[in-house]
């Protein structure tokens, strides 16, 4: 993509006031809800604690991903490593060969490898089942969020949808939307012969899967459908069935502000009954088959497993200022925001991660803050930035004057160091003292006023600053 390419993107993307208005009010209610309930999860620091060291003793552990796949097997799963995006689309068209119609829950590897695209090519319908995906589906457009994927549209948006797709008029009102979709998904849960999930964790352990949803539609698509294909990816491997709850709780309360999803699977292998004569038999009221596809796609062998660490929750996208101005083009289909594109830099993909907003970060950290498992994107995304600089891929124009400024002038505005102190003149400002302040280069030059004002502010309450004057580096 090109940089004028990237900037009329931003630009489209930051004009759609309706559709950021959506999306901020919807992580709104999130935020309000998570303050409500946050008396009934007091252990949230542990458990966040619990689940950065379980991260790092997971994540890229090969004996243990090793003991997975033994594990699954075990219990009766077909397994399946595919080493790349592209080989697991073709392991899946080959476990659909003979069929056309496939339902499917949220998973957000299917939307990294475009996995309903490449079925529908193939003439494979695919139907989302969830109803946030199933509107982006139709929408054609990104999902604004992990776990409230059409979070930005309003209800007259999708009642104007629905009425389009269904031929007859389906009023804004909530219950009317959901019971049209509702309708409609079952009649096509009641055909399929196969289901697509995704998977929140899998346990070393005890060769699980766990998946987590609200609706009740992954368990529809888990059981009801003679073949179940799990697409999940290495860094899903938990050690033990406890780790898993605990993802799946902070999962719960940092994506919904909920202190519990509806639903919790556990699946441990295909359904079978032994009730005749003690023979097993397999797909009783469940599938016969399931199937557990790991998509590799660059994770085990990337050096920084750091953005692997993440669990979907979208906690940092709330918190990210980019992101609540941007929205979805701010990161890469099935995983937004900064750690989206921290992943993609993490395997090197650079083109990618430019074009997905390698250069949108402002480098706040908040999103560190927010993070149930610290990822630390803010500083990941600065390393895949020099690696795109050694590779040609930046700065832009723009960007090498900003650096040439602040090697020549020691700030990013071109103008003479000198410049920088003048707003301190007169104020008798002295260049040690206990408390010292870091007016930075903007402030400086371009705002020298409030400078001025927290100076006044600060002696108004007692202190008295130092400032470094011209020997202020660029921050
Ligand atoms: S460091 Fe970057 S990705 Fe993280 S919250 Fe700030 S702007 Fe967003
Ligand atoms: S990076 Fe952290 S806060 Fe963001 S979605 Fe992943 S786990 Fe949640």
């Amino acid at each position: 993509m090109t940089e004028s390419e990237l900037r009329a993107r931003v630009k489209a993307a930051a004009g759609d006031r309706a559709a950021l208005d959506g999306m901020r009010k919807s992580f709104d209610a999130i935020s309000k809800r998570q303050k409500e309930n946050a008396p009934r999860i007091p252990d949230l620091k542990e458990r966040k604690d619990r689940l950065r060291k379980a991260k790092e003793s997971s994540v890229g552990n090969e004996d243990l991903f090793k003991q997975a796949l033994a594990t699954l097997q075990e219990n009766g799963f077909r397994v399946v490593v595919a080493k790349t995006a592209e080989a697991a689309v073709k392991r899946i068209r080959q476990e659909l060969e003979g069929y056309d119609l496939v339902v499917k829950s949220k998973s957000n590897v299917t939307k990294e490898i475009h996995l309903a695209d490449a079925l529908k090519q193939a003439g494979i319908e695919v139907i989302e089942t969830d109803l946030g995906d199933r509107i982006i589906q139709l929408e054609g457009c990104e999902a604004a969020h992990p776990t409230g994927p059409a979070c930005h549209l309003t209800r007259k948006q999708i009642s104007k949808l629905f009425t389009k797709h269904f031929g007859r008029p389906v009023s804004e009102d909530p219950m009317e939307l959901t019971r049209a979709m509702r309708e409609e998904i079952a009649s096509y849960l009641s055909r399929a012969k196969v289901g697509i999930t995704g998977a929140n964790a899998i346990t070393a352990l005890e060769g699980a899967v766990v998946v987590v949803h609200n609706e009740g539609n992954a368990s529809k698509c888990a059981m009801l459908p003679d073949k179940h294909i799990v697409v999940t990816t290495p860094e899903k491997v938990v050690q033990t069935l406890d780790d898993a709850v605990n993802v799946v709780k902070l999962q719960t309360y940092l994506s919904t502000g909920k202190i519990t999803s509806a639903y919790v699977n556990v699946i441990t292998g295909p359904s079978y009954t032994a009730d005749i004569e003690k023979q097993v038999y397999k797909g009783m009221h469940g599938p016969r088959e399931v199937m557990v596809i790991f998509v590799d796609d660059g994770r085990m062998s990337a050096a920084d497993k750091e953005p692997q660490y993440c669990i979907g929750c979208g906690m940092c996208l709330l918190e990210c200022p980019v992101y609540n101005v941007v929205g979805p083009i701010f990161g890469v289909p099935g995983h937004m925001g900064g750690q989206g594109v921290y992943l993609e830099g993490s395997r090197g993909r650079l083109e990618e991660a430019r074009d997905s907003g390698l250069y949108l970060c402002t480098s706040c950290g908040s999103c560190i803050e927010a993070c149930p498992a610290s990822v630390g994107t803010k500083k990941g995304l600065i390393a895949v930035r020099e690696k795109a600089r050694q590779q040609g891929l930046s700065p832009s124009a723009e960007h090498a004057a900003i650096a040439a400024s602040v090697k020549n002038y020691d700030n990013p505005w071109q103008m003479p160091r000198k410049r920088k102190a003048r707003w301190a003149e007169g104020l008798g400002l002295k260049g040690k003292g206990e408390v010292l302040y870091f007016a930075g280069c903007s402030t400086s030059l371009l705002f020298p006023e409030s400078a001025q004002r927290v100076v006044r502010l600060m002696r108004a309450s007692g202190g008295e600053p130092a400032y470094l004057g011209q020997e202020e580096k660029c921050c």
